[in-house]
């Protein structure tokens, strides 16, 4: 009678085990694969006036991802003038980059704030290595990554010319001074190629020539896109 009790006692014992394992396993599998195939995180790279800000309106739109442009982030701070606004508006009055904590920090939080997101669209972030790096770390928290860097090739003078012209319409203090917009190429020339460099090392970034039509520029953007995306 008591080794009876005894091998239903183990037989109880074996089935929560297999039970257990079975639950436990399949949460794992559950969750990674959610975050790993859901998600579709795009950098679009290139210096001031490229036509980041244009090209992401319209991606955002075709694939249902969160637009996250530092800029927008940092002028809307300024608006609202808040300690981190102040900060920040004595670099971007001299084209010079904001400090990568501040803009980190910024990024930080619109992740956590959007965790059902599709994918983000990154845009004028991440504009140092160490950027880069933080970037990829808070993805990886989440087990995702950056799919791909689409990074827009424009000639130097074009830059200048667009920016100027955006200048009369745009209200941005930093578009319409000649030597600021200099400012500002340079400091994409000293600190922010190298975030192309850094990615380069992963396979991750696709050339496109920022040249030419808006349509013809979001029709070369797409057409990578839709290479690398899984539907
Ligand atoms: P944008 O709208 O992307 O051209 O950015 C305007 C200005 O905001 C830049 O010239 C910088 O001063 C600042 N800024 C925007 N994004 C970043 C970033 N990722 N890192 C540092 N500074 C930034």
């Amino acid at each position: 009678m008591y080794s009876q009790r005894l091998e239903v006692g183990r037989l109880v014992q074996d089935v929560r085990k297999i039970v257990n394992r079975f639950y436990y396993s399949s949460i794992i599998f559950v969750d990674s694969s959610r975050f790993v195939t859901k998600m579709f995180n795009l950098i679009l790279f290139g210096p001031p006036g490229s036509g980041k800000g244009t090209q992401s309106e319209r991606l955002i739109e075709k694939y249902g991802l969160i637009h996250l442009s530092t800029g927008n982030l940092l002028r809307e701070e300024i608006i609202n003038q808040t300690q981190l606004g102040l900060e920040a508006k004595s670099y971007m009055e001299k084209g010079q980059l904001v400090p990568d904590e501040v803009v980190i920090g910024m990024i930080r939080s619109a992740l956590r704030s959007n965790p059902e997101a599709k994918g983000f669209l990154f845009d004028g972030f991440p504009r140092t290595v160490a950027q880069s790096e933080a970037l990829d770390g808070l993805l990886g928290e989440n087990n995702t990554e950056i799919s791909a860097v689409l990074a827009l090739d424009v000639t130097e003078e074009q830059l200048v010319e667009r920016l100027l012209n955006r200048g009369k319409t745009s209200g941005r203090s930093d578009d319409t001074n000649e030597s600021i917009i200099r400012a500002r190429i340079t400091e994409y020339e000293n600190k922010t190629a190298a975030v192309a460099k850094y990615y380069e090392a992963f396979d991750k970034v696709v050339r496109i020539q920022g040249e030419g039509s808006i349509d013809r520029i979001f029709d070369s953007l797409c057409k990578e896109i839709d290479l690398r995306k899984v539907a």
